[in-house]
């Protein structure tokens, strides 16, 4: 995904905002706030990694650990060309509001490295991986710090990470690292596990709205982990018609609904959803602006803004993605009557079995895929509930009332532990 060092600063700039609405409404002690405003430490790293061709090329990478009140700092490493320090500590700051929204016992972290995986052989990426680990060192723990897959960073990434980690501590220490393959440590049901929280958050909005979604209309921008799965399991678990989907190549619909299997046989084929047999391209203004039920932002932040909120016609939207609504399209969308689910919440089921797999590594004893499937759908319904009984006490969007239920959480764990 394309971002620039611009976006990156918006994200932030969104983040120190939302929180600050936040802390005003419940009167937020000041030194709370400003403790909030910050990350609580960052670790900046220069990585020198051996090229295939005999070079050394230097890279830069940073570790931020935002808020560690409740519990060790949690959250994904990205390598990116366009990564900043900036996104790291935006994404950081969410991390802490999502752990903390979904009652997690954990805190806010995230990493980055500068790099193109893209342009990288295996081995480049291996070296650099365990490079950045060790760079890292102590920063990181079961107990203090556990990272994930985020951008551009993987299963095997995490593998490889788990082994240098251990390595360097002289025993197997798994729960360092989530996102992990199954075969080493990893947990059932990670891999949909983001779309799946947010169509237990679909599902609890319908019926809060006295909607039906039986064969009601959903459109996903982006296709890739969050928002294949989400056609997947829009289908599968709301028995809804998913009619228009896009990837980086194009958007595509068909009124009448398009097949899980077969568009992502197609995409597998030619590398994109663009092209499927008796679809329409559409252009992503249109997929954003289409009359559906759900739409589903699955792709990059800040596609809607001030200038297409007017527009939109979902009744339900259901960010899959991170900060895909700015700010201003919030308060337009929300007097027009759109149903937000937050980012917080609505994507959260990754990072909550994340949370599943660093208990299973804690106790060396597996679950079953029904069984993580069972208890993220209690840990969905029951942040839900918590939202939207917040929105309603201080008559506020779901988003602030998100914000408030985590910052209330965070700031209760910082007072008792003496922080102010
Ligand atoms: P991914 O890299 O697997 O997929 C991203 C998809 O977006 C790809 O299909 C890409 O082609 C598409 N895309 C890129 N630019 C686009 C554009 N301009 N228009 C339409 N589509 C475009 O990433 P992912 O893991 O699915 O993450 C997607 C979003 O969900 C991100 O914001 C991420 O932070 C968020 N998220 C993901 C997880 C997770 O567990 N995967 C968890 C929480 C949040």
């Amino acid at each position: 995904m394309n971002r620039s060092p611009q976006s990156a600063q918006i994200s932030y700039n969104t983040a120190q905002k939302q929180l600050q609405e936040a802390a005003a409404i419940i009167k937020l002690d000041s030194a709370a706030y400003e403790l909030l405003r910050c990350p609580l430490r960052e670790l900046h790293v220069t990585i020198p990694v051996k090229m295939d061709n005999g070079s050394i090329k230097i890279f830069q990478g940073f570790r931020v650990q935002h808020n560690d009140a409740r519990g060790p700092n949690k959250g994904g490493i990205r390598f990116h060309p366009d990564e900043t320090i900036d996104t790291v500590r935006a994404l950081a700051s969410w991390m802490t509001w999502k752990t903390s929204v979904m009652d997690l016992p954990l805190g806010g972290g995230k990493g980055g490295v500068i790099c193109n995986p893209k342009t990288m052989s295996t081995g480049e990426l291996e070296r650099l991986s365990r490079a950045y680990i060790r760079q890292l060192g102590s920063f990181l723990g079961p107990q203090k710090d556990i990272p994930a897959p985020d951008v551009y960073t993987t299963p095997q990434i995490m593998a490889w990470i788990a082994d240098e980690y251990s390595i360097m501590q002289g025993k197997n220490l798994f729960g360092v690292i989530t996102g992990k393959p199954l075969a080493l440590g990893g947990s059932a049901g990670r891999g949909d596990a983001t779309a799946r929280g947010g169509m237990y958050c679909v599902r609890e909005a319908a019926e809060a709205l006295g909607l039906s979604l039986a064969g009601a209309r959903a459109a996903i921008q982006g296709y890739g982990n969050a928002g294949s799965n989400a056609h997947k399991l829009a289908i599968e678990l709301l028995g809804m018609k998913v009619i228009a989907v896009s990837d980086s190549s194009g958007s595509i619909y068909n009124p009448d609904g398009f097949r899980y299997e077969a568009l992502m046989m197609h995409k597998k084929k030619s590398g994109s959803v663009s092209g499927f047999p008796g679809a329409a391209a559409i252009s992503d203004k249109e997929l954003l602006e289409l009359d559906v039920s759900v739409l589903f932002p699955a792709a990059l932040d800040s596609v809607i803004t001030k200038t297409n909120a007017p527009d939109i016609r979902a009744k339900i939207i259901a960010e899959l993605a991170n900060g895909p609504i700015t700010p201003e399209a919030d308060a337009i969308l929300y007097n027009k009557g759109v149903y937000i689910i937050p980012d917080l919440l609505c994507n959260a089921g990754g990072v909550t079995v994340s949370y599943f797999e660093m208990v299973q590594n804690a106790y060396g004893y597996y679950w079953e895929e029904e069984q993580v499937q069972q208890r993220l759908e209690h840990k969905m319904k029951t942040a839900f509930l918590a939202v939207q009984q917040k929105s309603q006490t201080y008559k506020v969007h779901n988003r602030l009332a998100a914000y408030i239920v985590a910052v209330e959480r965070v700031a209760e764990a910082m007072k008792l532990r003496g922080w102010y």
